[in-house]
């Protein structure tokens, strides 16, 4: 076992484990711009060593910083805690060094030479204060009707002060429990036309848009904006109102009037897509999820890693209260990190370990500021005063800051890691590399239908592409082999033998590993061995009648072999039926539909407990990731089987109705892209807060022995956890508040890390600033993740009212505290919010809690664990899929066509539009598709000629099939899953399973159109508001 490299972190121009797709060695010919901090090659950030000490320079010690530039904008507050430290921007000279303006405005430069690096970085830095395009909010747009307004002239600030003034019902936070709401929202008076937009039965849909009254309709790009915090309309007057209870059914409203995701994408790519995204100013918001925006890393993390629900939070307790706006930050701490960016720093101070605050653990990072001529620093979370040890002392410069800022990216930068010492590791030894252990179920249907087949002639090429790290010339990581039916076949493939050996072990009620040497062995020594098995094991089981499985005891020997072997690692398990053989965690049939929209429907959700609760502690105590590829022809029981998976950072994929001809390629890309993620094992997160907030709850793939310490088993580019934060003082508005999220994980290579992303956010006093720096997407994220929490332990409808009334609540006092005043028929939303209704109306419509009987209880407990693990990108495509038109292709543009609102109405009977929401694909084909289009992507001359089950588009030699498949696997690349693709023609039986995902119309399964929603919502805002 090598232990090298434990403590010598690699140099930075050598690979970095577990960075994915990071190619080391930024060389002169780099092909992209680097938008990293450090625009040289990496470096090494080795603690210099102590007897280099030199003596403090009495210029430089306890000189007071001077105030900062007037030219900037005294409220921002760059690099988070100590802005007044930062340079002025007109001192270059002091830097001995010009104004590269290549630096300035970020154009791409080929990567300096090492030995300039420290002028170099000062001259970026330098750089990075010209006024960048992000340094100050992006003005909102006041989208109100000039008609309905004639003399409206709304500030930018709006009647904000009301927000502490304000008596605002004080609602109880979200807590998932029965709803207690001071109004009576929830029983709409008899006389009110409007109905639940969820109805028992669903499919009676309210009969609500005929009594819609259009007064106005809203001028969506109405030449004449003005800078607002919010977006008036008018026009949604509602049944019961003045304006519309006894009046004849108007004009219906036009569906372009409502606001428009589609748009906003739009507009925030048009605005701020491509502009480097620079993160040094406090609380600054960043462009949506959807953008594509290069990001450099300047004392904040970037959003790849973290988004928040808001960057600006109310200082007071009450405050946030009285929005019930979450205040919650999703986490993606493995997050990939384009080839343009800089990949994370590793520092290494050596045996020493990390620079820590002694008394709240905090590492060093931009928020601790140095005092007393740099011999101590105060730590910005806890305030503690902190001596800096000897070998890390430091002079400040005339600013009061270190002369090694720029030198030292836990300084200076908002993400890096840290090696570990010998104290993070599990027994205070050396970690093993992990492994990668494949247990594939060869019961009757799975060798029957070919799937035995094709895993193990996938996994010959794929293991030759496990993750290494970058420079190294193979895979650390140790492979292992196990089939199973009844009983458990382990086998040793060790490199001497010229056969492999199988060993059977058939009791497993208590479960042990019949052999350790050649069982988890290097895959490139032992390569013509497991080649050897792979071309056997089909074979050896083509005669098995053995329909029955274990499934707990598979695992249990997954985590037996970790144990023996000292190392963490994953199981891909590949499974298609529920376990009911003789065996610990032994299932029976529990699906029962009536269940459905009563009070005990959430124990559809529910795992069985007992030994899977148990079996999910023992793998995260080892650090034993699973993940689950099954293959279901009936009812499984998911929501027990994707118990372990879910608790340890894994994956579950499911194949229903599983074929080798039409879903082999779909399953394989998974596989690989699976097999392939970047990834840590045996993580330990904990999200640190300065005084006033703290981390509550937590959602994800997770576990969780305490209140604080959030346990993975493993954690790879995908994964993302949620975190609600609430107050336990006054924040203030000049300090800010801060977070570090430190995550300790074990890399490819064995080797212990700290990953540290820190984050600064703003206070205020006003909501009006709340409201201004919300993310609608990352609100989503949080209101999902929390729904799909709250549906185990209370009735899907009680979920889904809490989610209307918390859209409601957050509206309405929005439009208390926050915008002009206006008549009461108007419907006023957040710019920042202004779609959120939509994608809460697609929350409530989505599987897990529509509480539809027509969708597979295994399907919707599936969606719910998946959603748990989501990043605000899912999230965001999942609940707001892409609608996106083929039929006017221009072959010859890279660019995308724009996609179109989810609506019915946006199809058209010639067209063909393609769906995708990061788990299903459709390719839709209207009746009237022109022939050519037809001819030129399936090869037949009409639809009618068109094969059924489909899911491929033949390869043809013509642009607009190469096109439309390159559009589509391009797609495919971008999402963490590989999805089937499904091609429907208009009409046909199908086409219902692509119209569920129109998620602006009303549901085939329950569930109001937008429209409606928006309506409803308006009506409890109003409610509220009386
Ligand atoms: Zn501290």
């Amino acid at each position: 076992m090598s232990q090298q490299g434990y403590v010598a972190a690699p140099p930075y121009s050598q690979a970095q484990p577990g960075m994915g797709g990071y190619q080391g060695g930024f060389g002169a010919g780099a092909a992209q711009p680097l938008y990293g901090h450090y625009g040289g090659p990496p470096q090494t950030f080795n603690g210099p060593p102590t007897g280099m000490m030199k003596a403090p320079a009495p210029a430089a010690a306890g000189m007071p910083p001077p105030a900062a530039p007037s030219q900037y904008n005294p409220n921002v507050q760059q690099n988070g805690a100590h802005p007044q430290r930062y340079p002025p921007p007109a001192a270059p000279a002091s830097y001995g060094q010009p104004v590269q303006s290549q630096y300035n405005n970020m154009a791409p430069a080929a990567p300096p030479p090492a030995q300039q690096l420290t002028n170099q970085m000062s001259t970026m830095n330098l750089g990075s204060y010209a006024s960048g395009p992000m340094q100050s909010p992006p003005p909102s747009n006041k989208l109100c009707c000039p008609a309905a307004f004639p003399t409206s002239t709304p500030s930018s600030n709006g009647p904000a002060d009301d927000a502490t003034r304000t008596t605002a019902p004080q609602w109880q936070a979200p807590q998932w429990q029965a709803p207690q709401w001071p109004h009576h929202q929830w029983e709409a008076p008899p006389c009110q036309a409007w109905v639940d937009p969820f109805p028992a039965p669903f499919l009676q849909a309210p009969e609500v848009s005929s009594s819609l009254v259009l007064d106005l309709l809203v001028q969506l790009d109405t030449p004449s904006k003005q800078v607002s915090l919010g977006e008036t309309w008018q026009g949604l007057t509602l049944p019961g109102s003045a304006g519309g209870l006894a009046g004849p059914p108007q004009k219906k409203l036009d569906p372009d009037s409502i606001p428009s995701t589609t748009q906003v994408i739009e507009d925030d790519q048009a605005k701020r897509g491509g502009q480097v995204y620079i993160t040094n100013i406090r609380g600054q918001v960043p462009p949506l999820v959807t953008t594509e925006f290069p990001i450099q890393d300047q004392g904040n993390a970037s959003p790849r890693f973290i988004r928040c629900t808001t960057y600006s939070l109310p200082c007071t307790a009450d405050l946030a209260k009285q929005c019930q706006v979450p205040l919650a930050a999703i986490i993606k701490p493995f997050a990939s990190v384009p080839k343009n960016e800089t990949p994370l720093y590793v520092v290494n101070h050596g045996e020493t370990g990390p620079i820590r605050c002694n008394r709240c653990k905090a590492y060093m990072c931009p928020y601790m500021q140095f005092i007393d001529g740099g011999r101590r620093f105060q730590c910005g979370f806890c305030n503690c005063v902190n001596e800096v040890p000897a070998f890390y002392f430091q002079h400040l410069d005339h600013m009061g800051r270190r002369v090694d800022f720029y030198e030292r990216p836990e300084l200076s930068l908002g993400s890096y890691e840290f090696a570990a010492t010998l104290d993070y590791c599990k027994n205070n030894k050396v970690q093993n590399p992990p492994a990668y252990l494949f247990m594939i179920d060869v019961s009757y249907n799975n060798v029957k239908s070919g799937l035995v087949k094709l895993i193990c002639d996938e996994l010959k090429t794929l293991l030759d592409n496990l993750p290494c790290e970058d420079g190294s010339e193979s895979s650390a990581i140790k492979v292992g082999f196990v089939t199973y039916n009844k009983v458990l076949h382990f086998y040793n493939v060790k490199s001497a033998l010229a056969q492999p050996q199988m060993m059977v072990v058939s009791d497993t009620a208590e479960m042990f590993v019949p052999l350790l040497d050649g069982f988890l062995v290097n895959y490139q020594d032992s390569r013509a061995v497991i080649y050897n098995l792979l071309d056997q094991i089909p074979d050896m089981f083509a005669d098995s009648n053995e329909s029955e499985t274990v499934f707990v005891p598979v695992i249990q020997a997954g985590v037996e072999a970790f144990k023996a072997a000292e190392c963490s690692g994953k199981l891909f398990i590949f499974h298609s039926s529920m376990p009911t053989a003789e065996a610990p965690g032994k299932l029976k049939n529990r699906d029962d539909k009536k269940l459905v929209n009563t009070d005990k429907e959430k124990t559809l959700f529910q795992p069985q407990k007992g030994v899977y609760e148990q079996l999910s502690k023992e793998c995260v105590a080892q650090g034993c990731c699973v993940d689950l590829f099954l293959f279901p022809s009936q009812y499984v029981d998911v929501a027990t089987m994707a118990d372990v998976p879910s608790h340890t950072g894994g994956s579950v994929y499911k194949y229903n109705n599983f074929q080798v001809e039409t879903d082999g390629e779909h399953f394989l890309t998974d596989l690989r892209k699976d097999v392939q993620k970047s990834i840590g094992f045996d993580a330990i997160m904990r999200v640190r807060t300065s005084t006033g907030f703290r981390a509550t709850e937590f959602f994800g793939a997770i576990h969780m022995n305490n209140t604080t310490d959030i346990e993975m088993a493993a954690v790879d580019c995908d994964k993302a956890l949620t975190v609600e934060f609430k107050h336990d003082d006054t924040l203030s508005e000049e300090t800010g508040a801060l977070m570090q999220c430190a995550l300790l994980y074990t890399t490819i290579n064995g080797q212990r890390r700290l990953r540290i992303h820190n984050l600064s956010l703003n206070c205020s006093l006003q909501l009006s600033e709340l409201y201004k720096s919300c993310e609608t997407d990352s609100l989503i994220n949080f209101f999902a993740k929390s729904a799909c929490r709250a549906i185990l332990n209370q009735p899907v409808k009680n979920v889904r009212e809490i989610l209307v009334n918390q859209t409601a609540h957050m509206l309405s006092c929005y439009r208390k505290n926050c915008a002009t005043p206006s008549a009461a028929s108007q419907l006023i939303l957040p710019d920042a919010m202004k779609v959120f209704p939509v994608y809460m109306n697609s929350l409530m419509k989505s599987a897990p809690l529509v509480g539809s009987t027509e969708l597979s209880t295994d399907d919707r407990a599936h969606q719910r664990l998946s959603i748990m693990a989501m990043g605000v990108e899912d999230t965001q495509l999942l609940l707001y899929p892409r609608l996106t038109p083929l039929h006017n292709l221009d072959v010859g543009s890279e660019a995308l066509p724009a996609p179109v609102r989810c609506s019915e109405e946006r199809l058209s009977e010639s067209g063909m539009f393609l769906l995708e929401n990061g788990q299903s694909m459709f390719l839709w084909l209207g009746l009237g598709s022109p022939p050519d289009i037809v001819q030129s992507l399936f090869n037949v001359p009409s639809l009618a000629h068109l094969q059924g089950n489909m899911s491929a588009l033949p390869e043809l030699d013509n642009p607009l099939s190469a096109k439309v498949r390159s559009i589509i696997s391009g797609l495919m690349e971008k999402r963490p899953n590989s999805m089937k693709l499904q091609i429907v023609r208009q009409k046909d039986k199908p086409e219902m399973l692509f119209r569920q995902f129109l998620v602006e119309d009303k549901s085939l399964h329950g569930g109001a159109s937008y429209m409606d929603f928006l309506c409803y919502v308006h009506r409890e805002i109003r409610l509220l508001l009386t």
